[in-house]
């Protein structure tokens, strides 16, 4: 089973553009990125409108992932042409919009203009969206080779795009995924201004995401920055295999071992006790108090070792302060002092107030269960929201 590891996203005004009119969405399991055109505030509404109407749902029912984004593309599209037909001001504007939905094996893209979806594996970079436009269209015709239309003037005009026309044709694919495979979504500010090749030269020189995201909107600045620049990279990591799990439990208990910490504070707070304690005669005070205590931190290290590593094997699911469903490591408990017996290991992009009460149930419940149970109870509610068959 796939699941995001980590993701970094950003946006730049460019530097000659005097608004950014590019939108993204960043969580898992939905990333989306969208190039907005029009005068006025036109291309920051069509842009927006369209992230957000994906961002809010994908009807759950029975077809495929891939109908299921088209249609909620199709919606976004009507809601901006709609918008650009009732007002003069927002005559004519749309955006492009490029979206990668990560499923339990594969990743399924929509995708609609000249923004784009890459995939880095194995030090390899793979283009997986065409573009909707004039030079792109040029280039399969076999009227210009790829190289003249890097540099050629019309190559920013698009010939799909959402919000001109009441309907929309978006492309669907859906490419196999696995751990360590990581995704890029750009708009044309970053693949106009530089080439694949230095893409992959960023991606090659770190493994950061952040490091990368940023050196690609620099790049991208450095080659003078002509149009807004968004880039939204996401990692991938496999989770829930027997034999990952065996490896993950084991590293988990060599780090509990290793980390004598979690006993440190059950230890402290009998030290602090210890003077209250024992009320004996003034001629022991000199060992016995001592060995007792000794004994007592000894019986705590001890038990807490043993609770600290028991816990660390569990895992349940619950939701953050701000409501986001999520993966803790650990057992729902705090000790008295305000130390959490859990800690976060995934965080998914689904809120509870979108769940029906039941599976709102579900997860208040705070159920202990495996790292694969988590996980599958997690993705059974993110994928009961887009509905995957
Ligand atoms: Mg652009």
């Amino acid at each position: 089973m796939l699941r995001v590891g980590e993701h970094f996203e950003r946006t730049d005004t460019g530097r000659q553009r005097r608004v950014n009119e590019d939108a993204f969405h960043a969580r898992a399991p939905l990333f989306a990125v969208a190039d907005g055109m029009g005068g006025a505030q036109a291309g920051e509404v069509a842009s927006g409108t369209a992230v957000e109407t994906i961002a809010a749902g994908i009807p759950a029912d029975g077809r495929t992932v891939e109908a299921r984004l088209a249609v909620a593309v199709r919606e976004a599209n009507g809601r901006i042409h709609d918008l650009s037909v009732s007002d003069d001001e927002r005559a004519g504007m749309g955006t492009t919009l490029t979206a990668a939905w990560v499923g339990e094996k594969e990743v399924t893209l929509v995708h609609v203009g000249d923004s784009r979806c890459y995939r880095w594996r194995e030090g390899r970079l793979e283009r997986l969206t065409d573009d909707h436009s004039l030079v792109e269209e040029m280039v399969r015709q076999g009227r210009l080779t790829p190289e003249e239309a890097a540099i050629h003037p019309q190559r920013s005009i698009i010939t799909r795009a959402l919000g001109p026309e009441a309907d929309v044709e978006p492309d669907t694919l859906t490419v196999p995924a696995r751990g360590d495979d990581l995704f890029l979504l750009c708009s044309d500010g970053l693949t106009s201004m530089i080439g694949e090749d230095e893409i992959a030269e960023v991606l090659a020189s770190t493994g950061s995401l952040e490091v990368a995201g940023r050196a690609l909107v620099d790049r991208a600045n450095e080659a003078g920055g002509r149009d807004n620049i968004t880039v939204v990279l996401f990692r991938l990591e496999g989770v829930g295999t027997t034999a990952e799990e065996e490896v993950e439990l084991t590293r988990l208990n060599m780090e509990a071992v290793a980390v004598p910490a979690a006993a440190a504070p059950a230890a402290a707070a009998v030290e602090r006790r210890a003077p209250r304690a024992p009320r004996e005669p003034e001629k022991r005070r000199g060992w016995r108090p001592g060995i007792g205590t000794l004994l007592i931190v000894v019986l705590v290290f001890v038990v807490a070792s043993a609770g600290f590593l028991a816990s660390q094997a569990v895992y349940f699911v619950g939701s953050d302060s701000e409501g986001f469903v999520t993966v803790y490591q650990g057992v729902p408990y705090e000790l008295p002092a305000g130390i959490a017996l859990y800690r976060e290991d995934y965080a998914s992009g689904l809120n509870i107030s979108q769940l029906p009460p039941a599976q709102r149930q579900t997860v208040g419940e705070h159920q202990m269960r495996s790292l694969a149970d988590a996980n599958d109870l997690v993705r059974q509610l993110e994928t009961g929201r887009v509905g995957v068959p």
